[in-house]
Parts: C-alpha cells; sequence; structure tokens
C-alpha cells in the first residue's frame, strides 16, 4: 500500500513538502509591467498615505475599536451600522466573483497584496544585488565582503520597510500621530507594539520570502477560481497553434521553410514568470495572471519582427476561434446583484439615522404615585451619529395624556452617546395599566430628529393603589 505522503503529494518522494527551487524572476518591461508599477503605485499610496489624512478634525480613516466607532473619511460606522460593514464585505466577495468570470485572475494580478508587496521586496532585491544573472550568481558564490554587505542592505531594508508597513497597519486602528509619537518616545502599548510586530513579520516573511509559495499552496483564491472560470473567462494564454512546433532559429529565416511555428523556445516567457511556470504547458493554477510572459514575449515578437500576441489574454473560444461572449448568464447575474447590492449600500448608508434615540425604563419600579399624578422614570440614550453638537428637545405627542416632568432640552457633543434621565407623569388619575408612550426628539434648528416607543405604568384596576407620595 502507497504511503499517505504519495496520496498528497505524489510528486514529492516520500515527504509532504517538496523543496521548491528559488525562483529569480527577471526584470522586465512592457505595457503590462507600467500597469502593474502603476497599480502597485496607486495601492501603495492608498495604504501609506490614508492613516495620515485629517477629516474634520479627526483622521480620515480609523478603525476606532474601543470607540466602537469606524470613520471612512466623513463617514462615521457606529455599531448600529455594521450590517452595512457586512454587507461591504459581501459586495467585495461578490465583485471577486463578477470580476474573475469577467477577466479571470486580474485580482491576483494587479492588486492582491501579496503581489504588490512582493513587487516592492524584488525591487529591493533588484537594487541591492543586481539583475537576475547577477542574483543567481551571488547566491551561488562564496560568501565574501561584497556578498554579506550586499545581503545586510537587502535585509536591512526588507526590515524598516517591513516594520513601518507594521506601523501603517496599526495606524489605521490607533491614531497614527499619537502612535508615532509613542514610538518616538520609545512608549508605544502592549497591543500596539505586538500588531507591528506581527503584521511587519508577516509581510517580511510573505514578500521575502514564501512569495509565490503564497499564491500556490496557501491562497484559497487560486483553489475555488476555477469554479468561477468558463470558456469565456479573459486568462492568459500560449497560442500553441500559432507558437508550434517551437525552435531557435535565425532572425531572418524564413519559419515555413524550417516547419517551425512562432516560438523560437528562448524562454523569455520562463525567465519572467514571478511562479516559475511555463506558460507554454497551457493554463495552471499556479498563473497569477500578471502578464510579464505577454511583455517579454511581445519584446521577442518585435525582435523578431513577428506580429505580437503569441502570449496574450484571450479565452478558451477565442483560441478555438469562436467570439467571445461578454455578456452571459453568470456575468450577467453576478454584474445584476453587484449592482443592485451597491445601489442598496449606497441608499442605506446616505440614509441612515443622524441620531438614535433609546427609552429604558427605570428596572426598579414600574411606577411611582405622587401627589401630582403616576410618574415612571426612564433613561433616555441619545447617540448624535452628526458630526456637530446638537441642542435636542424632547417632547410627546398632542394628544398624550402625559407631561414630562423637569427638562426636556439638552446638549450632546457630536458623535457622542448622551444618557440623560426622564421623567414622564400621568396628570390624568383615571390612566390605567399599561400604556404605549411615543417620544420625539429633534434638534433646535429641525434638521435632525428621531423617535422612539417605550411603555408608561399606571396602576392597574386590582391593584391597590398606595397613599401618594409627598413631595
Ligand atoms: S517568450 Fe515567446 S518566443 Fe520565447 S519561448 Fe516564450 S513563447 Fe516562445
Ligand atoms: S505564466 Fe505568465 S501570467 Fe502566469 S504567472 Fe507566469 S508570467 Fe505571470
Amino acid at each position: 500500500m502507497k504511503p499517505l505522503a504519495h496520496l498528497l503529494a505524489p510528486n514529492a518522494g516520500d515527504t509532504l513538502y517538496a523543496a521548491q527551487p528559488k525562483v529569480y524572476p527577471r526584470e522586465i518591461d512592457g505595457r503590462y509591467a507600467r500597469l502593474r508599477l502603476a497599480a502597485v503605485f496607486v495601492l501603495l499610496g492608498i495604504f501609506y498615505l490614508f492613516p495620515w489624512l485629517s477629516w474634520n478634525g479627526h483622521q480620515a480613516v480609523l478603525f476606532d475599536l474601543p470607540a466602537r466607532k469606524f470613520h471612512v473619511f466623513g463617514l462615521t460606522f457606529w455599531p448600529q451600522d455594521f450590517f452595512w460593514l457586512a454587507w461591504l464585505l459581501i459586495v467585495a466577495g461578490l465583485s471577486l466573483f463578477f470580476f474573475t468570470a469577467l477577466a479571470g485572475r486580474l485580482w491576483c494580478g494587479y492588486a492582491c497584496p501579496q503581489t504588490v508587496w512582493t513587487e516592492v521586496f524584488l525591487w529591493i532585491e533588484r537594487v541591492c544585488e543586481g539583475r537576475r544573472n547577477q542574483r543567481i550568481k551571488l547566491d551561488a558564490g562564496p560568501w565574501t565582503r561584497e556578498k554579506v554587505m550586499r545581503k545586510s542592505i537587502k535585509q536591512a531594508l526588507w526590515v524598516i520597510f517591513s516594520l513601518w508597513t507594521g506601523v501603517t497597519f496599526v495606524g489605521f486602528f490607533t491614531p497614527i500621530r499619537d502612535l508615532a509619537r509613542a514610538i518616538a518616545d520609545g512608549t508605544p502599548g502592549g497591543w500596539e507594539t505586538f500588531w507591528i510586530l506581527f503584521y511587519g513579520f508577516a509581510t517580511y516573511g510573505n514578500a521575502g520570502y514564501l512569495r509565490e509559495q503564497v499564491c500556490k499552496y496557501m491562497c484559497p483564491y487560486a483553489r475555488f477560481q476555477s469554479a468561477m472560470f468558463d470558456r469565456d473567462t479573459l486568462i492568459i494564454s500560449y497560442d500553441a497553434a500559432r507558437g508550434e512546433p517551437r525552435g531557435a532559429r535565425r532572425k531572418d529565416a524564413d519559419r515555413a521553410a524550417l516547419g517551425l511555428g512562432d516560438c523560437i523556445d528562448c524562454a523569455a516567457c520562463v525567465q519572467v514568470c514571478p511562479t516559475g511556470i511555463d506558460i507554454r504547458d497551457g493554463l495552471q493554477i499556479e498563473c497569477i495572471a500578471c502578464a510579464s510572459c505577454i511583455d517579454a514575449c511581445d519584446a521577442v515578437m518585435d525582435k523578431m519582427r513577428y506580429p505580437r500576441g503569441l502570449i496574450r489574454y484571450t479565452t478558451e473560444n477565442m483560441l478555438a476561434g469562436r467570439p467571445r461572449r461578454v455578456l452571459r448568464p453568470r456575468t450577467l447575474i453576478y454584474g445584476g446583484l453587484l449592482g443592485a447590492m451597491l445601489a442598496t449600500f449606497a441608499w442605506g448608508v446616505s440614509h441612515r439615522a443622524a441620531l438614535i434615540v433609546e427609552a429604558l425604563h427605570d428596572r426598579n419600579a414600574l411606577f411611582r404615585e405622587t401627589a401630582a399624578g403616576v410618574e415612571n422614570s426612564y433613561t433616555l440614550k441619545l447617540v448624535n451619529k452628526t458630526e456637530r453638537p446638537l441642542r435636542l428637545r424632547i417632547a410627546l405627542p398632542d394628544e398624550s395624556r402625559l407631561t414630562i416632568v423637569g427638562r426636556s432640552a439638552v446638549e450632546v457633543a457630536a458623535g457622542r452617546v448622551a444618557s440623560v434621565p426622564l421623567t414622564l407623569r400621568a396628570t390624568d388619575r383615571t390612566m390605567r395599566g399599561r400604556q404605549p408612550v411615543a417620544l420625539d426628539v429633534r434638534s433646535d434648528d429641525g434638521a435632525v430628529e428621531a423617535g422612539t416607543r417605550t411603555e408608561f405604568f399606571a396602576p392597574s384596576e386590582h391593584e391597590q393603589t398606595h397613599e401618594p407620595e409627598r413631595q
């Protein structure tokens, strides 16, 4: 009987994990490389700059967990709004479905944090250790003074960049200016230090060392994306019908006479591949659709004066000579759902209540009888979700048989919660049992208003009334 290791990793000998040769992707220039570089700048710019921006006097993007408030530019999400954040997560998941069905692994190639940070780490590696051949030579060579120096500088830059990434990450959850001051003073909190080191270490390990292994073995998206693919999904593919039979030839050779296809078997597409695969072997789960092989092959085709596109964005149907169908049931369903969910999100967020009012009845006594009438006590919780202080007036509907005892106006600071004691009195002595009560709360300028419902308790028919309390 075969050992379990053979079943799990049939090509890996007797071990569950086969050591992978290090991939040295060759640097490449081209239209997709420039597009990827632009994506790196935009996405990293968003990550590293956003926590430093201010909006209405506070950090523009701050997930303030202790206060249970998320600030995203002008929007503040309270615990009551977490439904919309959950909704947003579902929208993000659905977007992944939609864009994968439409354009394949676009996310992996241009926007995934693993890809984006690996680009930066690779760039640092190139600056410190040179181009592909120099790096291979350096790694294979003995530990000379130059090698130690180059490796040390690279490690130092990697560590600094990773720690700065950790600080920025924590800066989304705690005010980053306070955090930077605390770090400068050497007094950051325990949790902050832990998360800076944790996130920094994760960045260093994933982008510095694991790299393509994360995509190949750890990423769940790579596993289930094939379920979202169909024959009209955009993929990066080698055109075997045009390229084969492959073979080396002189630039001016007549390939038809030699019986060769357009592929000159230069392996440029393999050398630039960050996951170390050969796209000519067909669509593979390891391909993150970075399009480096397209740039590499287009450059070769230009040199050979062959038409570009031997490796290109295409679909299985297009490769088979059929037209591409962008509008098909799955893209229409995903797209329709996505549009509807985004519209609902936009409507829901823009129509959130600016003021929340809750009335909590006194738990100790249902009612109190006084000379002036029966009284009930409440604690009114007022949540001001606006960015300005509100002077609020509490009122009962005109037809109410109740009155408010004491003050009925209260000031609530911007973004604050106020707990206000409230007493209602029934002057009508015929009132009996449990009565519904509606309370209106409105700002002085009338711009913000909210209401709540609670209950007022009076003695029941059968209940023995007490002597009224003297006040
Ligand atoms: S880069 Fe193009 S020509 Fe060179 S091996 Fe790859 S597919 Fe063939
Ligand atoms: S095969 Fe091409 S597109 Fe796929 S990961 Fe390698 S270089 Fe990128």
